[in-house]
């Protein structure tokens, strides 16, 4: 099959809910893809920051192979052991004291609203159910998560939404203040990194005075590490760099290095909120990908946590020195980084182009963003940074209006 026929097909028989790169990919290696007709590829989105040991790492490859062939699945009507050594070492490793396992992001989120709920609900009884967020926050895609998702031009076309949220402005320490006397809270639930928003890191000072409303009020502070966690930013969570210790907090793009998991982590306070038969999840805590997790986290030891820093911090140096026409200054946290776009250029195009010129990029809100694989080389950053050298250096630069150059 040749891309053109690829294409075709897809066209023709999947629900075209996603504006695609005209590109395939078929196969590779670390952060270094190839399309059908054997063209190379570097590697800066990890499939959304999915593949956080990069394509086919040998450990990785070995460990769900092995699975694969001893036990596929099961159902959490029985114990397995890959469930239990992750739990285990995922609460070792961030000091929260148990996990449920789910299959995606806006799964896990869904939890921690049930998680808040009923934590609330068994402790004051009914109508202290809203869940505070922040505009310009990602949740997901489900009719809760949408709305739980503080983006107006989301909320739209799928009512009647899941009721019960208010969406604050990041650093607003008076709006937060306001919602102390209202008495229908239980609980904020926050990116520490905005990802989908547009890699915009909250304030360590704002985040502090979260959790000290938090705890003053006994609402529950959840953290959506979906995108940030996982060794993402440099260390494991994100909340590990910010002074906070979250009541519960979701994971999934990265956790499993390729394959669909997510879930949450909970702490001490709620290690028993939800009892059998409140919460499940048919295919959650999978053997197999509960054991490329496994490997994931053996692969994330802290010195190649430390390289995920170093690697972030390249990454920004060298693209501010290229000083590019078409880019702004860069952000972020660890692997996590957007770069702003100049006035008169648009990040989807830029993004186009760099895809098909053989740098996978993302976008996200107004600007570009870079999640490549924690394990990408030093190599491997060189020449994705080459090609998108080599190609932005190379658009002529847009044509302002006299107005718009002043
Ligand atoms: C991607 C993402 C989600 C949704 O995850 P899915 O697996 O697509 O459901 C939720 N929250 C954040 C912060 C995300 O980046």
């Amino acid at each position: 099959m040749n891309h053109a026929e690829l294409v075709a097909l897809d066209h023709h028989y999947t629900l075209q809910t996603y504006a695609r790169n005209d590109v395939d990919i078929d196969h590779g290696s670390n952060a270094t893809l190839y399309d059908l007709a054997g063209k190379k590829y570097i590697d800066f989105t990890s499939g959304i920051g999915v593949l956080s040991v990069g394509t086919a790492h040998p450990k990785w490859v070995a460990a769900i192979t092995e699975q694969a062939g001893k036990l596929a699945h099961i159902s959490n009507l029985y114990y397995t052991q890959p469930y239990a050594k992750l739990a285990r070492e995922l609460c070792r490793r961030t000091g929260m004291a148990g996990v449920f396992f789910g299959n995606s992001g806006a799964e896990a989120n869904e939890g921690l609203i049930k998680l808040a709920r009923k934590y609330s609900f068994d402790r004051y009884g009914p109508g202290r159910s809203t869940v505070l967020t922040l505009n310009n926050s990602f949740h997901g895609r489900t009719i809760t998560t949408l709305n739980a998702t503080g983006q107006e031009a989301l909320h739209n076309y799928f009512f009647p939404f899941t009721e019960g949220f208010r969406y604050l402005n990041a650093g607003d320490f008076q709006a937060l203040a306001g919602e102390e006397g209202k008495g229908d809270v239980c609980a904020v639930l926050l990116e520490l990194v905005q990802g989908e928003g547009g890699v915009l890191p909250l304030e360590k000072d704002y985040v502090q005075a979260v959790a000290e409303t938090c705890a003053r009020n006994n609402w529950l502070l959840l953290v959506d590490e979906v995108q940030t966690g996982v060794g993402r930013t440099g260390t494991l969570f994100a909340f590990q760099q910010y002074g906070v210790t979250p009541d519960a907090l979701s994971f999934a793009k990265g956790i499993a290095g390729g394959l669909p998991m997510g879930g949450f982590l909970v702490g001490e306070k709620c290690r028993d909120t939800l009892g059998a038969g409140t919460h499940g999840s048919t295919f959650g805590g999978n053997p197999v990908c509960a054991a490329g997790a496994l490997a994931v986290l053996e692969i994330l030891d802290e010195a190649l946590l430390k390289e995920v820093g170093e690697k972030g911090a390249y990454l920004r140096r060298r693209i501010e020195a290229m000083a590019l026409p078409s880019l702004g200054r860069t952000r972020g946290l660890g692997l996590m980084i957007g770069v702003e776009v100049a006035p008169g250029y648009s990040n989807k195009d830029l993004s186009a182009r760099l895809n098909r010129a053989g740098l996978l990029t993302l976008t996200a809100g107004p600007g570009l963003r870079f999640l490549p694989p924690l394990t990408i080389t030093w190599e491997e950053l060189d020449q994705g940074l080459a090609v998108l050298e080599e190609t932005l250096r190379g658009m002529e630069e847009p044509e302002f209006s006299d107005e718009v150059r002043q």
